[in-house]
């Protein structure tokens, strides 16, 4: 699968544009603050239906103007090099005014946005994700759940029912937590407590395998990496344990033991969730543990280490995604690639099997130039662009 074209109408800084890709490699070159990020930006806006620099769409649309518009032709079926006859095409547009936001695939109108997600695969790596490892768990939770929402339609779901739970948990916590452990149990608390137990430990669950299978594949890669120096290993720390708890039994009727469980672990924190005026148990307090030849490198990893488990992870991330979905990801790098060294270098270009890349940087040395494949080089300024080769 690979985007053959993209029209944009006032997105961001183009006003309009229409620009036809290489199957293989896309070079996106240009001095700073010309519209390199906004083209991956909007490449990533099809796949996922939200940038992932801003969670305001109505900064999308061009300064002074209503609707912003993003249409992409994609080929699809071509994974099977053996049956040309396969390949067709797909359309995607997307129409973003200041309130409202409409999809359309060949044609037809979205009812939900999370529709779009698996009509085509991306993965986009820049140089903020070269600190997941660093960063707090924040960055690592969303690292996951933009991952499983990509792959499962279902963990989307769950994801913004647990999220909703969570809210107006929260919100009761804050506005009752003032009369005490009995003005909670007057609002309704348990209603609340049985639905985030029930959203909680489905997230919980669907992090715990994905994990699983991210660390075996992230553990290969990363030694290849490193050219067997180095073990990677990666653990699910879940704020509530799934498998301690899953042995424990409670006499609550009609439940399974781990939600009964947890429940109880609500109850036993209502004190403590008055006091910090929030839910203090749950998935939004998870992380993944990194370990390498048996250190934590979150704390501990020297800045290569670092940066290599987190290229290991992305590139576990087009495992994945082949894995489970049969199409390959395009991969999206933006100024990232001179933020490696030249063996992380090289290792990233000869992984990439037949996705379809998109390179923006501001400047290529000829030396990384050559190791790249064959492609198409755009020059972008002020929201123009050229192609040049
Ligand atoms: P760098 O190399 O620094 O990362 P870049 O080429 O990736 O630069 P972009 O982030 O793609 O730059 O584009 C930034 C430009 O887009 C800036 O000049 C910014 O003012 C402009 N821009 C961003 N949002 C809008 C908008 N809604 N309307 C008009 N222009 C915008
Ligand atoms: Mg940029």
């Amino acid at each position: 699968m690979y985007v053959r074209k993209m029209e944009l109408r006032n997105f961001r800084n183009y006003g309009a544009l229409s620009i036809e890709f290489d199957k293989k490699l896309n070079l996106l070159m240009g001095d700073n603050a010309q519209g390199k990020t906004n083209i991956i930006e909007a490449l990533r806006f099809c796949s996922m239906g939200r940038s992932f620099r801003t969670r305001k769409d109505e900064e999308l649309i061009l300064f002074g103007e209503d609707i912003a518009r993003i249409n992409l032709v994609l080929v699809k079926g071509d994974d099977e090099p053996s049956h040309p006859e396969k390949t067709y095409e797909s359309t995607v547009e997307i129409a973003l005014a200041r309130n409202a936001k409409a999809f359309k695939i060949d044609g037809r109108k979205l009812k939900k946005s999370s529709e779009l997600l698996s009509l085509f695969y991306t993965v986009v790596f820049t140089p903020e994700d070269l600190r997941i490892v660093k960063d707090g768990p924040e960055r690592r939770r969303s690292f996951l759940d933009l991952e499983l929402c990509q792959l499962r339609k279902s963990y989307y779901s769950d994801l913004s029912d647990f999220r909703r739970c969570l809210l107006q948990r929260n919100r009761l916590i804050k506005e009752e937590g003032i009369f005490g452990i009995e003005g909670l149990r007057a609002a309704g608390i348990e209603v609340w407590d049985e639905s985030l137990a029930e959203y909680a430990l489905r997230v919980m669950k669907a992090r715990k395998d994905f994990i699983g299978r991210l660390s075996e594949i992230s553990r290969r890669i990363h030694y290849d990496i490193t050219e067997g120096r180095e073990k990677l290993e990666l653990y699910y720390e879940p704020d509530f344990n799934i498998e301690k708890e899953d042995t424990l039994s409670f006499d609550m009727s009609g439940l399974d033991n781990l939600k009964k469980s947890f429940i109880k672990r609500l109850k036993e924190g209502y004190e403590r969730d008055i006091k910090l005026k929030t839910t203090s148990l749950g998935p939004q307090r998870d992380d993944i543990k990194l370990i390498v030849n048996g250190v934590d490198i979150r704390k501990f990893g020297s800045q290569g280490q670092q940066r290599t488990a987190a290229l290991s992870l992305k590139l576990s991330e087009l495992e994945i995604i082949k894995e489970e979905s049969g199409e390959d990801a395009v991969l999206l790098l933006d100024d990232v690639l001179s933020e490696l060294d030249s063996s992380r270098q090289e290792y990233l270009i000869k992984s990439l099997g037949s996705s379809q890349l998109f390179i923006s940087s501001a400047e290529l040395s000829a030396e990384l130039r050559e190791k790249l494949p064959s492609g198409r080089l755009f020059h972008i300024s002020k929201g123009n662009i050229v192609r040049t080769e």
